[in-house]
């Protein structure tokens, strides 16, 4: 089982030498940059390093002329309990996927949970649970936003607010449980939105046995703000049917790796064409039916940059900058007063790209080299991407 964080804070930490700053805003995605300073895991600065206060840092790290990007956020998980997942009787899951990038994930609902409780008081005591177990735990560092309780039919206006005053901020996948109509959900929905915890719906066909289809007009009903797995988990409505709902909602729309791959690209490219790009966020409905997918943001943006001509600067974005706007975290672009989280990339040995966004764009995976999570160095070569053609070294100073 991996170890939970460290409670220690980073103190000073000087990053310099960055060959390409990714800045995870859609807006201007590449800063002119080559220096972070961070202070107690909280960026201080980002600039030329003549112009940052470098001075008595405990920890330099020199990036060798590698990519820094903020750590992935994985927009779809479904985590039960600590670094363990039933759904494939898997330990050490987010470990391996923290090895892929990612700093930050978000439960669309505990649903593996073997014996799952749907009654009413049950699934909000389940949800209560799991933001709390995993607000004292992060496994290797990874910040899992849990607690996504499954609406059921029979839910009252005052549950919603209960499950706000007590902690919990999200609800799972709308259409997961009983409520599967949009007239139901729509009602739910605002509520939740009402007392400040945000939704996600299950678009498209049933993932497993047992749960069932969610269609365009139920999607646009609820109006929930994520149009969760928008290219299906795994089964997609049409792309006629996807390129409605991102132009009909105005909503968050969400992309996975377990879902169906030429529906990722059309809606990437229909956001493109309707010049929203930042309502676009990457996840990978992990773990499932198709397993745990360690690197599957990585491989998600770069199937979206090869095969759908995405840039891949602004892919990042998707996986990055987009979903912590969309779901205010302060992770998720490199500015001042921001998480100190961040990823450190060069392409991989023998890619044929010509650096590493290149690389990405001819559909390789990058290599990653270390891995950051509130100024604390969590990995360094990733034991899990194709090696790294330069990697990152540091120098700690007492
Ligand atoms: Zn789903």
């Amino acid at each position: 089982m991996a170890e939970a964080a460290s409670t220690g804070k980073s103190g000073k930490v000087v990053i310099r030498n960055i060959g390409l700053l990714l800045s995870g805003d859609i807006d201007k995605p590449i800063l002119e940059a080559d220096t972070i300073v961070v202070m107690d895991g909280l960026i201080v600065a980002v600039g030329k390093e003549k112009d940052c206060d470098t001075a008595q840092a405990q920890t330099v790290i020199d990036a060798h002329q590698t990519c820094v990007a903020p750590g992935l956020i994985d927009s779809h998980v479904h985590p039960v309990f600590g670094d363990w997942t039933p759904r494939q009787s898997q330990l050490g899951w987010i470990d391996s996927t923290m090895h892929g990038g990612v700093t930050t994930m978000i439960s669309a609902g505990e649903v593996h949970l073997p014996g799952r409780p749907k009654d009413i008081v049950g699934l909000k005591a389940l949800a209560i649970t799991a933001q709390r177990a995993f607000d004292n735990f992060r496994p290797s560092g990874v910040k899992v936003l849990a607690g996504a309780p499954i609406i059921e039919k029979g839910m009252v206006e005052q549950d919603f607010k209960d499950l706000a005053e007590a902690g919990v901020g999200l609800l799972g996948e709308v259409g997961l449980g009983s409520v599967k109509a949009g007239y139901e959900a729509k009602e739910m929905v605002a509520w939740a939105r009402k007392y400040g915890i945000q939704s996600t719906i299950h678009t498209g066909g049933p993932s497993i046995p047992g749960s069932g289809l969610i269609d365009k007009d139920v999607v646009l009903e609820a109006d929930a703000d994520v149009i969760g797995h928008i290219n299906g988990g795994h089964t997609s409505l049409s792309e006629n049917d996807v390129c409605e709902l991102c132009e009909k909602s105005s909503r968050a729309i969400e992309i996975v790796h377990n879902g169906n791959e030429r529906v990722a690209i059309a809606a990437a490219q229909a956001a493109l064409q309707l010049k929203c790009p930042h309502r676009v966020i990457l996840g990978t409905d992990s773990p499932a039916g198709s397993g745990v997918q360690p690197l599957g943001m990585l491989r998600l943006i770069s199937l979206l940059c090869s095969l759908g001509n995405i840039p891949p600067e602004l892919a990042f974005c998707f996986a990055t900058g987009n979903t912590a706007r969309i779901r205010q975290l302060n992770c998720g672009l490199i500015e001042v007063g921001r998480d100190a989280d961040f990823v450190f990339m060069d392409k991989a040995q023998h890619s044929t790209g010509r650096g590493l966004l290149d690389s990405v764009r001819l559909g390789d995976i990058p290599g990653v080299g270390m891995v950051m999570i509130e100024g604390l160095v969590r990995c360094g070569r990733s034991r899990n991407t194709p090696p790294a053609t330069a990697i990152p070294s540091v120098a700690t100073h007492a």
